[in-house]
């Protein structure tokens, strides 16, 4: 047996200490810079989790000194907070430098997994801030800080939240809103955007600096590849794939994948207009501002393919020949995609191996969720209580959760006649299975209106919504009473609810 994950103890404010890695880089990476001071901060949540993993007591986050911290009205020890440049591609187009706009990174903390980066969002205006204010609204802030801690919980790579601050400073967007900052927590923000920036400044040196950066602190394993930075531009896209392949199995939708919201590291990253999905639609288009559907649900995984390739480019100067780094995106991406993907549905359904025909069962599944308009997350959920076999008197009552999702039952019954034969060709036991499905099918998931809800309540200074959806979704499994009217189907006022890029 493995002996227990020995955990320093967990600690006060007064003993975070940072360093700052980042900072130790050349000066073209960065600009130093404190954060703007935020008129009378308070706190709006934070996530305990994120508290313990950088070895704070979650009890710390109640003190006066936590807002202090973390509104960025005063900097922990050792903190040198800097925005970082990158550059990007913006729905398909070269957007020359953009840089954190409105974000300060502070420093690194040390943790038994690693050291982890803290970064301020929202916290003013800096040199790469072009014509915006620096800010973040409440909503955004909300927002990203419980989707990033339901992702988590759902076993999706990605930044981590440590809590959001809230302020009466008003921010203008269509309407007038009020302003937050909320600390994001992660290995590295390094994005794909991060690379192109010194290829598109011919600064092969830097290139070379940062590839060195995230290989030395991140992937070590690749210093021993004859080639470390082909090797990284390979781990990249298999992570990358990897990535996509939980987005399209959980029915997650990032809204906006310009390549300077793809991290270096395959993490969900920059929680804008993102959308889980409801009844399922592979078309659906999330984000308001895409007019064309760049970035709709089905895209996505060829969007990061298209992501890649840019990012290969900004590699040629470190690898070679563009038909080489293009070709270490096509021999990763797709197979890490295709088998994370696979291996993720057959877990949804129930699956425990892996057998010929799979794929063309999840493509017919997915077609018949389409067809029948079934809600996505109600459906795996419904089907993880279901008998693997079921006599033909009783089957009306014991698929009856299931089947209620549909319109047309007949074409449940179908396609459960299918799923049984599945189940009985690898010996399933539903003692097992059920668990096991009731484990990784989630009840919970972020839909826009719980969040719109809990953010309307915000906004009249009631943040006990925000905490129970945070108590909710970091349990997304596990049924509670309390929770039951977030499994119901969307209120009617959220019919009309849209989510765009202003945040
Ligand atoms: P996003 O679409 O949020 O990923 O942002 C794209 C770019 O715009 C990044 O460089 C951001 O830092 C910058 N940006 C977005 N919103 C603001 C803002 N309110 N103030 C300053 N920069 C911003
Ligand atoms: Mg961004």
């Amino acid at each position: 047996m493995n002996a227990p994950l020995s955990r320093p103890p967990l600690s006060a404010l007064e003993s975070l200490r940072l360093g700052s890695r980042y900072a130790r880089l050349p000066d073209a990476f960065h600009t130093r810079l404190a954060p703007a001071p935020l008129p009378s901060p308070h706190l709006v949540a934070a996530s305990a989790d994120v508290a313990a993993l950088i070895g704070l007591d979650p009890a710390e986050t109640m003190r006066p000194e936590f807002v202090e911290l973390f509104s960025g009205n005063r900097l922990p020890d050792g903190a040198e907070p800097l925005a970082a440049v990158y550059g990007g591609h913006q729905f398909g187009s070269w957007s020359g430098r953009l840089g954190d706009g409105r974000a300060h990174l502070l420093g690194d903390v040390d943790t038994p997994h690693g050291r982890l980066e803290l970064q301020l969002k929202g916290a003013g205006p800096t040199p790469y801030s072009r014509f915006s204010d620096g800010r973040a609204v409440l909503r955004s802030s909300i927002r990203e800080f419980l989707c990033s801690e339901a992702m988590a919980a759902l076993g999706v790579p990605t930044t981590r939240a440590l809590c959001v601050i809230g302020s009466p400073l008003p921010v203008q967007r269509e309407q007038t809103e009020t302003a937050a900052v909320v600390t994001r927590v992660a290995p590295s923000f390094v994005r794909f955007g991060s690379f192109e920036h010194f290829t598109a400044e011919d600064d092969v040196a830097s290139l070379r600096t940062l590839a060195d950066h995230v290989i030395d602190h991140f992937r070590p394993q690749l210093r021993d590849a004859s080639q470390p930075c082909a090797a990284l531009l390979a781990d990249i896209a298999q992570r990358t794939g990897e990535l996509v392949a939980h987005w399209q199995a959980i029915g997650f939708m990032h809204g906006v994948m310009n390549t300077d919201n793809m991290s270096a590291l395959g993490l969900t990253l920059d929680y804008g207009p993102f959308a889980f999905m409801d009844t399922f639609d592979a078309g659906r288009i999330c984000n308001h501002s895409d007019t064309w559907g760049r970035y709709a649900f089905r895209t996505q995984p060829r969007i990061a393919q298209w992501n890649l390739y840019v990012l290969a480019d900004a590699f040629g100067p470190l690898i070679g020949h563009p038909d080489r780094t293009r070709a270490l995106v096509d021999d990763h991406f797709q197979p890490a995609f295709d088998a994370r993907f696979g291996a993720l549905m057959r877990q949804r359904l129930g699956f425990a191996t892996a057998q010929r025909g799979d794929d063309d069962f999840i493509g017919a599944t997915l077609g018949l969720l389409q067809l029948q308009r079934v809600d996505y997350t109600l459906f795996f959920r419904a089907l993880s209580r279901l008998p693997g076999s079921v006599g033909r008197e009783d089957r009306a009552t014991r698929d009856a959760p299931l089947r209620d999702l549909f319109v047309d039952r007949e074409a449940c019954d179908a396609w459960l006649l299918g799923w049984r034969a599945r189940l009985a060709s690898e010996g399933s036991v539903d003692a097992l299975r059920q668990p096991a499905m009731l484990a990784t099918n989630p009840c919970y998931v972020l839909r826009n209106w719980m969040a719109e809800s809990a953010i309307r309540r915000a906004r009249d200074g009631d943040f006990g919504e925000v905490r129970a959806l945070l108590d909710c979704l970091r349990r997304p499994c596990d049924e509670r009473p309390q929770y039951a009217h977030y499994t119901a189907p969307p209120p009617d006022w959220a019919d009309g609810l849209t989510v765009s890029c202003s945040s």
